[in-house]
């Protein structure tokens, strides 16, 4: 072998080094070269051995060249495919860490919920405290203080859900009324309270009716109290909930627990009053209940009649909730389908 031989197989490494796509590759070409069995770069040391004086030294240092000339171009090579493949991995694994989260989804309040919550917030403007009593309830609370005597036929339309194996007649209340009595028979006049809860009669479910549903009533009771403040009342409260454009009327009625009753209807949201399949043809929808405290109710609850009155009102925001967002059934409201409670 000749320095001319080893500068030949040095051009011939460099090559190939330079040729070499990955790691794997380069392996094999410093194999080629520079094994120390083999290699065709090494083999050289052997050719020394057979050269004499000077032109020993010459091929030694010709020898050493290549070999440290190969030697470095592999390193310098090996860190270049390594970095190549760190940046290929940061290719592949890229992060932006200014990109904007997913996001999480938050909770929100259920349409009936949030309902009672503003009805609660326009009647707290006038004065109302908000206030919560027991679900389960006796008889005397439920219906007679309300003037439902055993065998009254109101009594019927309140078709109740008694707890059985009770030892007194335990019911759960068909109405939030009996909180009224247990708010003037715990106080002194003058009450003005909102009363949000849960009711239940033992109605079919259908798409009007669901057997436990939601009732928010209000009692004011007063010094000099009169209709007009009762008409004045739920015309703010209905405008606030419905609209300040919406028609308010009210109508003659009856309730064992008022007198006079009056029922108040909001002009139709879908046909503005003109009549359509949703109010059906009547132009009105029913939204409450509402009426001068019977007398005999004020005395039940430890009022005197002759120097107070009051007048108490009652609604179903399902129904309202209903009404107001189009919904073609109530049972929609409590089947827990995202789909619909997401929209609120
Ligand atoms: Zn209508």
């Amino acid at each position: 072998m000749t320095g001319d031989d080893l500068q030949e197989l040095t051009r011939g490494a460099l090559e190939e080094i330079a040729g070499a796509s990955d790691p794997d590759q380069l392996e094999l070409v410093r194999r080629k070269y520079m094994a120390r069995h083999g290699g065709l770069i090494t083999a050289g040391a052997a050719a020394l051995a057979t050269v004499d004086g000077d032109g020993r030294a010459e091929l030694g240092r010709a020898f050493n060249l290549a070999k440290s000339t190969v030697q470095q171009a592999l390193h310098t090579r090996q860190l270049e495919l390594a970095s190549g493949g760190r940046a290929a991995d940061a290719e592949r694994e890229w992060l932006d860490l200014s990109h904007p989260g997913a996001g999480l989804d938050r909770g929100h309040q259920h349409p009936v919920a949030r309902l009672v919550r503003e009805i609660e917030d326009i009647m707290a403007r006038l004065g109302y405290e908000s206030v919560r009593g027991p679900e389960i309830e006796d008889d005397l609370h439920n219906f007679q203080l309300l003037n439902m005597p055993p065998e009254h036929p109101a009594r019927d339309t309140h078709d109740t859900f008694y707890l059985a194996g009770a030892e007194a007649a335990w019911l759960f209340r068909t109405h939030t009324s009996p909180v009224q009595m247990r708010t003037m028979l715990s106080g002194r006049p003058p009450f003005r309270i909102i009363v949000p809860g849960k009711v239940a009669r033992r109605d079919n479910p259908d798409p009007t009716h669901i057997p436990v549903f939601h009732q928010v009533e209000g009692l004011c009771v007063d010094r000099g109290v009169t209709v007009g403040d009762l008409k004045g009342t739920l015309e703010y409260l209905l405008r606030a909930l419905f609209g300040p454009e919406r028609k308010v009327r009210l109508r003659a009625s009856f309730f064992p627990y008022t007198e006079p009753s009056l029922e108040a209807d909001v002009a139709c949201g879908i046909c503005q009053g003109s009549g359509c399949r949703s109010c059906l043809g009547k132009g009105w929808m029913e939204i409450l209940g509402s009426g001068m405290v019977h007398p005999q109710v004020l005395r039940n609850g430890g009022v005197d009649p002759e120097q107070f009155s009051g007048f108490a009102f009652g609604m179903g925001p399902d129904r309202i909730a209903v009404l107001r967002y189009g919904l073609p059934d109530v049972r929609e409201l409590y089947e827990n389908d995202l789909r619909l409670l997401e929209q609120f």
